[in-house]
Formats: C-alpha cells, sequence, structure tokens
C-alpha cells in the first residue's frame, strides 16, 4: 500500500494523508516535515530550506530511502510532497524496485481555483503557539487563538498575487508527473472540495 497524494496550493493534502494513514495504520510521510526535521542538525538543508530552495533530487531521495526502511513503513506508506519532479518520480520507481515494491495509486486532489483563494486568504496561526485557522474552522474570537489567547496573524506569502503564482508553477510542474502516472494507469484525480474522510473510500476504488 504505497500512496501518493498531491495536488496544488490549498487542496488539503496534509488533511487527507492524514485521514488515509491513520484509517489504514500505515505513516503519513510529508517530506516538508521530515527535511525540517534533518534541518535541525544539518547547515546546508538548513540553509537551503530557509531559501525556499528545493533539495536536490539525490538527496531528498537518499533521505526518503532510509525513512522507507524504518520498520513502521513495512506494510506501506502515504507519500505527501514527493516527487516534486520528475526526475524524483523515476528515481522513486527505481528505489521501490529494488525492494520489489511499486506505488499502488496517485491521488491528485482538484480544487476551484476560487476555493483554494478563499481557503488560502482566510487562512491564519496562532504567534504564540501555532494553532491554525481557516474558513472551516475560524477562531472563536477574531484575531485570537481559542487555545491560547494569543495573537493570530496571516503568512506574509498568502496573498491573491502570490496565490495566482503558485497555481501557475504547481501547473506546469505537475504535468509532467502526472502525465506520468496517467501513463501507468495509477493516477486518480479526486474532487478535493469537500468531504476529505471519503479519501479512504477512494484510495480503495478502481481507477
Ligand atoms: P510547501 O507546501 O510550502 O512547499 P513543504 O512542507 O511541502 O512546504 O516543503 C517545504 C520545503 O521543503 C520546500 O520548499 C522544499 O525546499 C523542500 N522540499 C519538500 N519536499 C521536497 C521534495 N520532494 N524535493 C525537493 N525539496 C523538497
Amino acid at each position: 500500500m504505497i500512496y501518493i497524494l498531491t495536488g496544488g496550493p490549498a487542496t488539503g493534502k496534509g488533511t487527507r494523508s492524514d485521514i488515509l494513514a491513520n484509517a489504514l495504520e500505515i505513516p503519513h510521510i510529508s517530506t516538508g516535515d521530515m527535511l525540517r526535521n534533518v534541518a535541525k542538525k544539518n547547515l546546508e538543508i538548513r540553509e537551503k530550506l530557509s531559501n525556499g530552495e528545493l533539495i536536490s533530487d539525490e538527496i531528498i531521495t537518499d533521505l526518503l530511502e532510509q525513512r522507507i526502511l524504518e520498520n513502521d513503513c513495512k506494510e506501506g506508506f502515504v507519500l505527501d510532497g514527493y516527487p516534486r519532479t520528475l526526475k524524483q518520480a523515476e528515481l522513486l520507481d527505481v528505489l521501490l524496485a529494488k525492494y520489489g515494491r511499486a506505488v499502488t495509486k496517485v491521488m491528485e486532489l482538484t480544487i476551484p481555483d476560487e476555493l483554494a483563494f478563499k481557503r488560502i486568504l482566510g487562512r491564519s496561526k496562532c504567534t504564540h503557539c501555532g494553532a491554525s485557522y481557516g474558513i472551516d474552522f475560524p477562531p472563536k474570537r477574531k484575531g485570537r487563538c481559542d487555545i491560547c489567547g494569543g495573537h493570530l496573524a496571516v503568512r506574509t506569502d498568502d496573498t491573491a498575487e502570490t496565490l495566482s503564482k503558485r497555481i501557475e508553477t504547481y501547473r506546469e510542474n505537475s504535468k509532467p508527473i502526472l502525465d506520468y502516472y496517467r501513463d501507468k494507469g495509477i493516477l486518480m484525480t479526486v474532487d478535493a472540495s469537500a468531504h476529505p474522510e471519503r479519501v479512504v473510500e477512494e484510495a480503495q476504488m478502481e481507477i
């Protein structure tokens, strides 16, 4: 059971990945989280992350290999944030083949652009405890955290202009990767506007 969840900004990859991983009792591997962890001990990766640069295909794939060899990945895993390039998709297949494994299904999450705008522009985070809020889970008191009463801030890159650019970049970059999986017959496109819990059924459906 090796699932890849992919999608543009605000499609809710993290939420759906968590639900699926919990239901199947396999780990949710977010390469972003994995890298932030490695960055604590590795200056080169720390610098790349803070400059917003992608980590090289070889380095990220090596890190991923170490992760999937851990015991909890024996039955499978849900991958989120990888592959980000066609090269990574190819390297992943080589890596999995080495262990007699293969990707089960790739789920592309899609939402209308208007919803991405609504979700991203309505997103805020507590500057004190880090709790997140959004259109589906607003704070009880405007601008204040429900948990600790801290001040809520919006991410500086969450603006309409940067979001249009991020959606555009996602479309350009993801096209070759999606084509690659479509050709293999393992790509499923999912409407991610609502019902994140449906991911469990969707994962088991025929393509
Ligand atoms: P975001 O959703 O903002 O892109 P992520 O948590 O997915 O955040 O990733 C954070 C950073 O980690 C990325 O900006 C990139 O530098 C690095 N990263 C994550 N996944 C990959 C990957 N598959 N290949 C290369 N770099 C990656």
